[in-house]
């Protein structure tokens, strides 16, 4: 590593989710290429729109979670596994977990999102969680003990893509008669997809039998209750159940590294202009969840984050190729997919709008054709859809 006085012309990128290793990988196939340290703790990259079938065994661990080493290795990008703790914009440099100081000519950072309690007591202790590769073994475990231990509830909270996804998995994976409580504040299922899957995610739910409360408010979970409020009614009056696994979908917040100054910090988002550049350093870049271009926002999505990290990745290449970089971000919305059960997806992308078998192949080979490191047996196997479906997500 370079001493704090020498001047670096290393890109540093923190996070190593859908931004951050698309720009990482996008760089790292220019012609005149910098010094690219990826900082990331864990050892594992997860393409998270696909844990769903992690989870259900349709897919394996290689397939889903694959090793950094194994991404990274001929591609000649440093990977540090610490966390990044303290970013110093003025000196230019990131301090990590044991103390490493590591200095910059260019920052991207990409940390993404992590759960968030809104505080509500009881679900840090009691509920799970469903966001990184970790949570997949102890959500199986929860199904190992309910099919184990029929007439129980079991609770998601939140029914926006990750709750109503899981709904519709653990309704097919869970064979014991299980009563599924879906639980959400607002007035319908996922506010913020297409009508067509917004509808065909109904229609799943009711087949498999979801409870679905909406306009419900939880107030506190202990370790056999789940607390909560029915907004439309009186509002002094919660009510209690008791059960078996309460799994927690009902939003995140960022994960902002400490040291940033308060001025560039919205909502706890990192303020970004149209180049992707942290408002007032030319040199440093936010992309994917943790940003906010106020003048266009957009939502927190793996389809964002990628193509905002090889936007950045070609721009970072002009730079050092000598060019005048000066292109600013533009989203191209590619559609929309959502898993519903073993075997079943709905999408509206591409002029396609569909549900069914046929809407999983594509959903699953539009998302596996994204790794560099995908197997031949799964592209030989839907070449003609691999090569379609790749569009959806580009
Ligand atoms: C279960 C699930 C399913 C999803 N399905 C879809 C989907 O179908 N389609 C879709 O478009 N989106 C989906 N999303 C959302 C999507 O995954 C996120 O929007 C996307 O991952 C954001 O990319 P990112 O690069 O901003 O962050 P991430 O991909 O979350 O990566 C952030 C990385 O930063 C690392 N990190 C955090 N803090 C630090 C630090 N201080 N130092 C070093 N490293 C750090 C983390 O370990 C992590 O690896 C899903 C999310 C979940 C949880």
């Amino acid at each position: 590593m370079e001493s704090n006085s020498s001047k670096s012309n290393a890109v540093v990128v923190i996070g190593g989710g859908f931004g951050g290793l698309t720009t990482a990988f996008s760089l790292s196939n220019g012609k005149k290429r910098p010094p690219i340290i990826l900082i990331e703790p864990r050892k594992r990259f997860v393409f998270l729109p696909l844990l769903y079938e992690l989870l259900a065994g349709e897919l394996e661990t290689w397939e889903v979670a694959p090793s950094y080493k194994s991404l990274l290795a001929s591609r000649g990008i440093i990977h540090i596994d610490q966390y990044v703790e303290n970013i110093d914009l003025d000196k230019e440099i990131v301090i990590t977990s044991n103390g490493e100081e590591i200095k910059y000519g260019k920052l991207v950072i990409s940390t993404g999102s992590q759960p968030d309690s809104f505080g509500i007591p009881g679900v840090e202790e009691y509920a799970l969680m469903f966001n990184q590769y970790q949570d997949v073994a102890k959500i199986k475990n929860l199904i190992l003990s309910l099919n184990n231990s029929p007439n129980q509830n079991l609770f998601i909270v939140g029914a926006g893509p990750t709750g109503v996804e899981l709904a519709c998995k653990l309704a097919d994976l869970i064979v014991q008669p299980i009563a599924i409580n879906l639980v959400e504040l607002g007035e319908r299922v996922l506010p913020n997809v297409k009508s067509f899957n917004q509808e065909q995610a109904e229609q799943a739910l009711r087949k498999k039998s979801v409870k679905v409360h909406l306009n419900t408010r939880v107030l506190k979970i202990t370790r056999e209750k789940l607390e909560f409020l029915s907004i439309l009614q009186d509002q002094s009056k919660s009510l209690s159940m008791s059960h078996s696994g309460v799994i927690w979908t009902a939003g995140v917040k960022s994960s902002i590294p400490n040291g940033l100054p308060k001025n560039i910090l919205k909502d706890r988002k990192i303020l970004i202009n149209s180049q992707l550049n942290v408002i007032g350093y030319d040199n440093v870049f936010a992309i994917g969840d943790i940003s906010y271009d106020l003048g266009n926002p957009l939502f927190s999505t793996a389809q964002v984050a990628m193509q905002q990290g090889e936007h950045l990745g070609v721009n970072l290449r002009d730079f050092f190729d000598g060019k005048i970089v000066n292109r600013p971000f533009q989203f191209v919305d590619r559609g929309e997919m959502l898993s519903l059960g073993v075997g079943q997806a709905t999408l509206t992308a591409m002029g396609l709008t569909m549900s069914g078998s046929l809407a999983f192949q594509i959903r699953r080979m539009a998302y596996l054709s994204k790794f560099p490191n995908l197997s031949l047996g799964v592209r030989s196997a839907g070449s003609w859809l691999c090569s379609h479906a790749k569009n959806l997500i580009d």
